[in-house]
């Protein structure tokens, strides 16, 4: 098989992944110097800052995800390919894919994260992630096929079993989905199952250390956990989940939860590409790099975002894996590569924080900004316009608008459907 690009005069630059680094460095490159070639595994970049939102019924896949190819209709120089890169060969300046080798001049790495289930078969086997759409609409369907089943149980042990839900690990999305769970089961779970009885339903968030959004202020922390409390979330800290075999938790401490519906947000690891000396991967599987973005001991290879190890200064541990550094490296890495053309010195990273959120619910929600910390309805404001800003394409934005505030006038995620692709015999 060929993945049939046609070679030019330019320099070819491959990308492998349009995420938020990905297509951020495509974008800035198109129609400039280079051929560009942005491989992914799928045909549409993902916004997963709001994966929550679909998990919850709350919001369409496609108000969330873009086509690559729309966002490129003017660009002549990118062509896109829906292909799995399954190893680098840097002798040879060539990628392995599912379609076949392609050469580069240039490699860029960005393929992100995957979820870690700490080499825990079962949990892997029986736990839920949410780390790409179509996982987002796995839970909405398991979690509402488990309510059309606990409709026709007659055990309450097994009918508990179908209506808790337990979210492991409370980073912002382990807080959004059970904050959401539990709007969920305030103003709409009960109109839809008037036959169940919602005492029976409890949404527990386990966290493996003392607080919930550790990465942000204690104030942000404390105030998110109350919030969760006030809204009916069971906040259990210090819990560790040593085991799941698809109806019981298992914590190291002893403790049992039953539940057929286990989220997992406990963690990510980085995304694994054979062909790299081992030497510069690190214990999370990042690709280890210097501040232009250039993979140790390799000079056509860059990798970014997620994937990408850096230190610098004031992040000696590497930086965050959060959407603003996979953009802000993506727009530095382009400017370098047309300052490449020019023969002039390029320009090192370093990363602007400009802050971090995470909402709770309906009027709720925490901000750290660089210079200021706040919570409650204004942080929830910020929070929305930041996210409905940061979203690809005006039709998606506004649709995601349109959404927020029929669910908040009306009190109703109304995308309660369960769809499920039929495979073929
Ligand atoms: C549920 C969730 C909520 C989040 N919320 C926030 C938030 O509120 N704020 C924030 O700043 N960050 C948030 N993040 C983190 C943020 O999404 C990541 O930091 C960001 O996506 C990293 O961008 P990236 O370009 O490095 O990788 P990604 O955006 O993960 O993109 C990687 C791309 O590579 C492709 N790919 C992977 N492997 C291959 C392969 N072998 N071949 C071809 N293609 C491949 C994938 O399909 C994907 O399109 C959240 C993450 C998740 C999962």
């Amino acid at each position: 098989m060929k993945a049939n690009i046609k070679e030019t005069t330019q320099k070819r630059i491959v990308i492998i992944g349009g995420g938020f680094g990905g297509l951020k460095l495509a974008r800035q490159l198109s129609n400039s110097g280079y051929q560009i070639v942005l491989i992914d595994k799928n045909n549409y970049h993902q916004f997963q800052p709001l994966f929550y939102q679909v998990a919850t019924s709350g919001l369409e896949p496609s108000a969330i995800s873009f086509p690559f190819r729309k966002i490129f209709q003017k660009a002549k120089n990118i062509h896109i390919r829906i292909a799995e890169v399954i190893q680098i060969v840097p002798n040879n300046n060539q990628i392995y894919t599912s379609i076949g080798i392609i050469n580069y001049d240039y490699l860029v790495i960005a393929i992100g994260t995957n979820t870690n289930f700490f080499g825990n078969a079962k949990l892997m086997e029986n736990a839920i992630p949410m780390k790409s759409v179509s996982e987002a609409l796995t839970l909405r369907n398991t979690i509402l096929k488990n309510y059309e089943n606990a409709l026709i149980v007659e055990d309450n042990e097994i009918k508990k079993g179908l209506m808790n839900i337990v979210v492991v690990g409370a980073g912002p999305t382990g807080v959004e989905v059970s904050g959401t769970l539990a709007e969920m089961k305030k103003y709409i779970l009960p109109k839809d199952y008037p036959e169940l009885d919602f005492q029976m339903m409890q949404i527990h968030l386990l966290e493996g250390s003392s607080r919930v959004l550790g990465t942000m202020s204690e104030a942000a922390s404390d105030k998110a956990k109350k919030y969760l409390i006030d809204i009916g979330v069971n906040v259990m800290l210090n819990a560790r989940v040593k085991d799941y075999d698809g109806s019981i938790v298992y914590l190291e401490d002893g403790t049992t939860i039953k539940t057929n519906t286990l989220v997992w947000a406990a963690g990510v690891t980085g995304n694994k590409i054979e062909g790299l000396e081992a030497k510069i991967i690190t214990k999370a599987n990042r690709i280890k790099v210097d501040r232009y973005n250039k993979v140790e001991g390799y000079s056509a290879i860059f990798a970014l975002g997620d994937i990408a190890f850096m230190t610098e200064p004031d992040y000696p541990n590497g930086h965050p894996q959060v959407a603003q550094v996979a953009i802000q490296q993506g727009r530095l890495l382009a400017k370098n590569f047309k300052i490449m053309l020019l023969n002039k010195p390029l320009k090192p990273f370093s990363y602007k924080n400009r802050g971090s959120m995470a909402t709770i619910g309906r009027n709720k929600a925490v901000a750290d900004l660089p210079y200021l910390k706040f919570q409650g309805f204004f942080a929830w404001i910020v929070w929305m316009f930041v996210h409905l800003m940061a979203i690809v394409g005006v039709k998606n934005r506004l649709f995601v608008f349109i959404n927020w505030a029929w669910n908040y006038f009306t009190y109703d995620q109304s995308l309660r459907l369960i769809i499920e692709t039929k495979k073929k015999k």
